[in-house]
């Protein structure tokens, strides 16, 4: 069988007698920005494992157990999941936004990958949410129009340096850049040290936007320059974003200005990197 048709069966075969493990997005809050995929399995789950931030979200139906967690360990939960299923239960783990995005679906994998083979034939399905970049994105206009990318700022599980390197990087490639996870009360400092590098890189006048809490009653979305921005006003629920160079305002009466990135980039009189390397012997 051909990994093409082994990916189709697995989306739309009917395949658990055993027991069952969705990983499943919440969005970033309300429950219109659902999917109706994510609501049917959340409405069939005999368990929901998630952290209890997320789980207080879900309204139980009967008969379901939620278990809601403090432990910050991911991998916990994961393996909790899956013990689950392996005894025929059907699961859904829960997360924020996209499950695939810094979140629970990869969890979920590294312990299938570590745990023991029996794993492996669990009906495992990962269910999208819409990631808090694309719900602040959709707030704004159209910030993401051209080529963008993400970083996740904590190094809770990565190295700083690694950090630093691919921020100055994507800087450098001009690339709108999202920042997830910008600060918390345990890393106040490390937006701070993102802008000092972003701003030996990136002019001034780059627009930044702090999305806050979008989709909550709270939400609040603040624009700035990279060269005027409090980087200190980003916390855990902030997603950040920096324009690229051609990421600009259009100003409106009376009302926040969109923020909008063009699809088309002029062609460059320097020659790229690319036809420089092509050039090479
Ligand atoms: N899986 C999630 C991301 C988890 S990392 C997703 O796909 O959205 C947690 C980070 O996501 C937060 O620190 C913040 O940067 C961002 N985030 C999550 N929900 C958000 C929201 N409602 N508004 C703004 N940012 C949010």
């Amino acid at each position: 069988m051909s990994a093409v048709s082994d990916f189709r069966s697995r989306a739309e075969g009917p395949r658990a007698s055993t027991g069952r493990v969705e990983v499943v997005g919440l969005g970033p809050g309300p429950e219109r920005w659902l999917t109706p995929e994510a609501s049917e399995a959340l409405e069939q789950a005999s368990d929901v494992i998630g952290y209890r931030a997320y789980t207080a979200r879900i309204a139980p139906r009967a008969g379901q157990t939620v278990h809601g967690s403090d432990n910050g360990d991911e991998l916990v939960r994961a393996r909790h999941a899956l013990e689950l299923a392996s005894t025929g239960r059907r699961v859904a783990v829960v997360s924020g936004g996209d499950p695939g995005v810094f979140a629970m679906a990869s969890a979920v994998f590294e312990a299938i990958e570590r745990g023991p083979l029996a794993w492996r034939a669990l009906d495992v399905r990962v269910l999208p949410g819409v990631t808090a970049m694309l719900a602040a994105a959709a707030r704004l206009g159209a910030p993401l129009g051209n080529d963008f990318c993400t970083i996740n700022l904590s190094d809770n599980l990565k190295q700083w340096s690694v950090i630093e390197s691919r921020l100055s990087l994507a800087a450098q490639a001009d690339f709108v850049i999202a920042l997830y996870n910008p600060a918390s009360s345990a890393r106040p400092e490390q937006v701070h040290r993102a802008f000092a590098i972003l701003r030996g890189l990136r002019a001034a006048s780059t627009v930044v936007v702090f999305a806050k809490a979008i989709g909550r009653p709270d939400e609040q979305v603040v624009l700035g320059t990279l060269g005027e921005a409090d980087p200190g006003q980003a916390d855990m629920r902030t997603l950040l974003l920096i324009g690229a160079s051609r990421t600009r305002l259009i100003e409106r009466t009376g009302q926040a200005p969109w923020v909008y990135t063009p699809r088309y980039v002029e062609p460059s009189p320097a020659p790229s990197a690319a036809a420089r390397f092509d050039e090479t012997p």
